[in-house]
C-alpha cells in the first residue's frame, strides 16, 4: 500500500513539498488540502494594493494542478489530532502515515486597541485590496507604514510598501504634499543584512521617506488620528497601514501542536514532538523568518527526508534554511538578498543592489514556481 501523506495547506511550503514528493518516483499517495482555491504570491499583494494586477490575474487556481499523484480537496480543516494523525475538515475526514502541517500565519486584526477603526492593512488579499480602494483619494497628509508586533512574514516587506507607495503617490504628482515614515521594530530595515539595509536607507533618504527605527505601534487613536509608539511617544497619521499580528491558524492553537504561539520543529528534518507529523512554513518557530522561500526549503527539506525514509536509507541533506528574497525598491526596480540562516555558524546574506534585471529575474522566480508546482507550463 502506498504511503498516504496528507499535507494541510497548499501555500509556498505545501506546494513545494507536494511537488517536489510526486517528482521522487517514491510509492506514495497525496492528499493536499487547502481552504481556498488558488494560491496567491505575498509580494503579489503589492500588485492588487497598487491597482497594477487583478486579483484573477495573480491566482494560480488550484484546479490546474495536474501533477500525478497529487490529489487536492478545497477543504476547511477543522480538527487536527497530532496523536492519531486523522485529519477533519468540513466535509471529509483523513487518515495520514505522514502529516505535514503547513497552514501559515493569520492576522488577529483586533490588537492592538484601535487598529481595526482606525487602520488599513496589505498583508491579507481582502486588506491590500481595501488599501487599493481608498489610495485614489489621498492626496494630502501623513503615511505611516507601522509594524505592530513581531514575529512578521517577509521582513523587508514594510519597507518595500513604502518605497512603492513613494512611487505610486510620484505618479499621480501628489508626492510632494505627502510625509511617509516607517515604524520598525528593528534597528535597521533588515538585521540579518547590512547591505540591504543600508541600500533601503539610501532609498529612503533619496525619496525622503522617514524610517523611525526599535518602535512598534501599540495602538491607534482614531479620532485625533494619532499611532501611539512603544516609548510612550505619538505619531500623526492621516493614512496608517500596519503590519498586523501574526498568529496560528486556530485549528493548529486547539491541536496542541504549537508552544509560545508557533509549532515547534527539529531544525534539520522539521519534525514535530509527535511521530510522523511535521510541520513548515510560518507556522512554526524553526529559527528562520517567516517568508515564503524559507517554507519553500522547508518542503524541500522534508521532501528529500521523507523520500530518503520510503527509499529505505541515504542521508537527506539537512535543512538548509536559505532563499533568495527579492526586494521591491520602487521604479519597477529590485534588489536581491541571497540569505542563508542555517548551512554556516552564522547568517549569511549578500546582497545584489536594485536594476530592472533583478525585476525579470523575480518574475522567472514566480513563473518556475507555477511550472514546478501545478505541473503545467
Ligand atoms: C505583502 C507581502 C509580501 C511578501 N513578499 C514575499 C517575498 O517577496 N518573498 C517571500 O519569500 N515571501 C514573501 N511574503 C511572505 C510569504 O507570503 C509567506 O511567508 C509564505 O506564503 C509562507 O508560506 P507557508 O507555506 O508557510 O504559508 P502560506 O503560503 O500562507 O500557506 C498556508 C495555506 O494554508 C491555508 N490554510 C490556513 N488555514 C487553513 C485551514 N483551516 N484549512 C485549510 N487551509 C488552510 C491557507 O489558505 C494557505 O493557502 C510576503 C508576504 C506579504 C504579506
Amino acid at each position: 500500500m502506498s504511503t498516504h501523506v496528507v499535507i494541510l495547506g497548499a501555500g509556498f511550503g505545501g506546494l513545494e513539498l507536494s511537488a517536489r514528493l510526486a517528482a521522487a518516483g517514491v510509492d506514495v499517495a497525496i492528499t493536499l488540502i487547502d481552504k481556498n482555491e488558488g494560491f496567491v504570491f505575498g509580494f503579489s499583494k503589492f500588485e492588487l494594493m497598487f491597482g497594477r494586477q487583478e486579483l484573477d490575474d495573480v491566482s494560480l487556481y488550484y484546479r490546474d494542478i495536474v501533477t500525478p499523484g497529487v490529489q487536492f480537496h478545497q477543504e476547511l480543516v477543522t480538527s487536527i489530532d497530532p496523536t492519531t494523525r486523522r485529519v477533519v475538515t468540513d466535509r471529509n475526514s483523513y487518515d495520514a502515515d505522514v502529516l505535514v502541517v503547513a497552514l501559515g500565519a493569520e492576522y488577529d486584526l483586533d490588537v492592538p486597541p484601535g487598529f481595526r477603526e482606525g487602520g488599513y492593512e496589505f498583508y491579507s488579499i481582502a486588506g491590500a485590496l481595501r488599501v487599493r480602494e481608498v489610495l485614489p483619494s489621498f492626496t494630502s497628509g501623513r503615511a505611516v507604514v507601522g509594524v505592530l508586533g513581531e514575529p512578521y512574514k517577509c521582513p523587508p516587506a514594510p519597507c518595500e510598501g513604502a518605497m512603492l507607495l513613494d512611487e505610486y503617490l510620484t505618479e499621480r504628482g501628489v508626492r510632494p504634499d505627502i510625509e511617509i515614515s516607517v515604524v520598525s521594530p528593528w534597528g535597521m530595515p533588515i538585521p540579518a543584512s547590512q547591505p540591504a539595509s543600508q541600500a533601503i536607507l539610501d532609498r529612503f533618504a533619496e525619496r525622503n521617506i522617514a524610517f523611525i527605527p526599535d518602535q512598534v505601534v501599540t495602538g491607534l487613536d482614531p479620532a485625533k488620528k494619532v499611532a501611539l509608539l512603544r516609548d510612550g511617544g505619538s505619531l500623526p497619521y492621516d493614512l496608517f497601514l500596519g503590519v498586523p499580528i501574526h498568529r496560528v491558524p486556530a485549528v493548529v492553537a486547539e491541536s496542541g501542536l504549537a508552544v509560545d504561539g508557533w509549532i515547534p520543529v527539529e531544525k534539520t528534518n522539521l519534525a514535530t514532538r509527535f511521530p510522523n507529523v511535521y510541520a513548515i512554513g510560518d507556522v512554526t518557530s524553526a529559527p528562520v523568518p517567516k517568508a515564503g522561500v524559507f517554507a519553500e526549503s522547508a518542503g524541500r527539506a522534508v521532501a528529500e527526508h521523507l523520500i530518503a525514509e520510503l527509499r529505505g536509507g541515504g542521508s537527506p541533506t539537512p535543512y538548509d534554511g536559505a532563499g533568495t528574497c527579492y526586494i521591491e525598491f520602487g521604479d519597477r526596480k529590485v534588489g536581491r538578498v541571497d540569505a542563508d540562516f542555517l548551512t554556516g555558524p552564522g547568517v549569511t546574506a549578500p546582497f545584489y543592489g536594485p536594476s530592472l534585471e533583478k525585476a525579470e529575474e523575480k518574475r522567472e522566480f514566480a513563473v518556475i514556481r507555477r511550472q514546478r508546482w501545478f505541473g503545467s507550463a
